[in-house]
């Protein structure tokens, strides 16, 4: 049969390692490559100009890559149920193809298109090429659970052998005899948007630091492969938060929109790797690459993952509602500088570095204003270009303390923690300008300088820049008693729910024992 297919790229927005696409090719004189511009998709709905700008800019390479296959993409408006039974009727479609998407929302959307398309007698094809695996197999492999450790899941995945190689992009030899028919004024109705179509000002945006789009990906990707003795020394402990320019690779975003794949980012580091002594996971490249496997792997393992309540690993926490220190982070005015100063770095610019997230997010929840982790993720969603649903979440419950990590007592201090790296405060003048003529010994703590330093600076705190909203030192000390709380409460609800009296000897609940206990009680 000679097949009329839709291909519909979602993530995976690029040609390379994209096996759903080769699968579209396969037999085929029509094909039709769409993204559906869904107003629905939680994470775009508040996305930032920067973020949509990306998105932009990712969509258009591909329309150019397309062309050069002799075909296009077409961006679609609308709900994607609405949007594909019309589609299919109008270009008499035999199959879709598409890569496997495991977050909620998408996979409820999948079964709506999924059931049109068997309504409309449309074959549908679907692969996995998001993850080195296919996180469905690690948790069947780890008996129907998924691995609650790095050290876990690195021994399921080490049972399962490397990821698959990646697949080799489609040429115009696979394109002989297909088509992307498009009249034209499909070729008005279908073009990429502008910001301007979306209702943004280009103005408003930042700089375009990490233009979206595969060819910039695989740029990106070469460039920093070259380098063979930073990727065989890499340890990410070792990269630096407050580095002028970044210290780790920035693939993040091009990652998220599957403008690079996982898998080709991968067996690029193993022929880096061959034959050279090089850092092991989970410090390594290859360990973070494992690391986003782990909290993909957990996402779909664990309901309400990007919640606490319902959620089965994450510890239930009294935090506090305050909106007032909530604006004040999310806004680059706490009165610390490193804090506030990877804040700007965010909103302007979309991507801050790991450990940055690190001081951001301890601060926001146990370490100094107790608010809720899910406060932190909304505003990473908003403004982080690799914001992606199953690795914010994860991350954020491993920084609060609520899953995965649990030594809540290791507060980062959002004075000293910048100073290991960048004493001078280098990183701080760069973002926050109005403290750049603060001598060194202040510049983390500007309240602390005299009047006259303050005068000579140009900035007087308290009326140029704010006074810091809480005393470290106070609150991270009651925070940890509130954290201690909430350990205690959960051995309690763990202990009660196995039929245990107080004061007997036990072994401390481990979030495995929570996760087979399928109701454990909410706070
Ligand atoms: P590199 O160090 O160069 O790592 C290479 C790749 O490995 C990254 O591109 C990324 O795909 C993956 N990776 C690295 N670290 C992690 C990690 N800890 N978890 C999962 N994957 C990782 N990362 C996101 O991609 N999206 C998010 O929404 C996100 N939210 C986060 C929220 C918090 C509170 C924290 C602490 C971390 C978050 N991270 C998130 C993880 C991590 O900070 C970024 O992936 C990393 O900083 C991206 O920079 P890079 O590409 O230079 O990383």
């Amino acid at each position: 049969m000679r097949h009329i297919t839709i291909h519909w790229f979602r993530k995976g927005l690029r040609l390379h390692d994209n096996p759903a696409l080769l699968a579209a090719l396969q037999g085929c004189t029509e094909i039709y490559p769409v993204f559906v511009l869904d107003p629905g998709v939680p994470n775009q709905a508040h996305a930032s100009i920067n973020c949509w700008r990306f998105l932009i800019g990712a969509l258009e390479d591909l329309d150019c890559s397309l062309k050069k296959l002799n075909s296009r993409l077409l961006v679609l408006r609308g709900k994607p149920e609405e949007v594909f039974p019309r589609l299919f009727q109008r270009w008499k479609v035999t199959r879709l193809t598409f890569e496997v998407d495991t977050e909620p929302y998408s996979q409820h959307r999948d079964e709506k298109v999924v059931k049109l398309a068997k309504q409309h007698n449309v074959e549908v094809i679907q692969k996995v090429s998001h993850t080195l695996y296919d996180t469905e197999r690690i948790i069947a492999k780890n008996n129907g659970k998924p691995p609650l450790t790095f050290n876990r899941l690195q021994a399921v995945v080490q049972s399962l052998g490397a990821p698959e190689k990646p697949v080799p992009p489609p040429m115009l030899e696979d394109m002989k005899g297909v088509r992307t028919p498009c009249s034209e004024k499909d070729e008005e109705s279908y073009k990429v948007p502008t910001l301007e179509e979306l209702g943004l000002d280009p103005l408003s945006a930042g700089p375009e630091l990490y233009p979206g789009g595969e060819q910039e990906a695989l740029r990106r990707l070469d460039e920093h492969m070259k380098r063979t003795g930073w990727v065989c020394h890499f340890q990410k402990p070792e990269t630096s938060p407050n580095a002028l320019s970044p210290s780790t690779t920035v693939l993040s975003p091009y990652v998220r929109y599957g403008c690079l794949s996982a898998r080709t980012f991968w067996w690029r580091l193993t022929d880096v790797y061959q034959g050279r002594k090089h850092s092991q996971p989970p410090v390594s490249l290859h360990g973070q690459l494992l690391w986003r496997e782990f909290f993909y792997t957990t996402s779909v393992g664990i309901p309400n993952f990007n919640r606490m309540e319902g959620n089965p690993v994450c510890l239930q926490v009294d935090w506090d509602r305050n909106p007032e220190h909530l604006a004040a982070w999310r806004e680059a005015r706490t009165g610390f500088p490193f804090i506030d100063a990877i804040m700007t770095q965010l909103r302007q610019e979309g991507w801050i570095h790991h450990l940055a997230r690190h001081a951001v997010a301890c601060f926001l929840t146990r370490g100094d204003l107790w608010i809720s982790w899910e406060e932190g993720q909304k505003v990473f969603e908003e403004l982080l270009l690799d914001g992606d649903w199953a690795l914010n979440a994860g991350n954020w419950q491993w920084l609060s303390a609520s899953a995965f990590f649990h030594q809540y007592y290791r507060v980062y201090s959002p004075i000293a923690f910048g100073k290991k790296t960048d004493k001078s405060g280098e990183y701080i003048k760069k973002y926050l300008p109005i403290l750049k003529k603060f001598p060194a010994e202040y510049i983390y703590e500007p309240w602390k300088a005299p009047r006259s330093v303050q005068e000579r600076a140009g900035c007087i705190v308290g009326k140029d820049y704010p006074r810091p909203i809480v005393d470290h030192e106070v609150v991270s000390k009651k925070n940890m008693q509130r954290m201690k709380m909430a350990y205690s409460k959960r051995s309690e609800t763990f202990n009660e729910s196995n039929g245990k009296a107080k004061g007997e000897k036990r072994k401390a609940a481990s979030v495995v024992d929570m996760l087979m206990k399928k109701k454990v009680k909410v706070n």
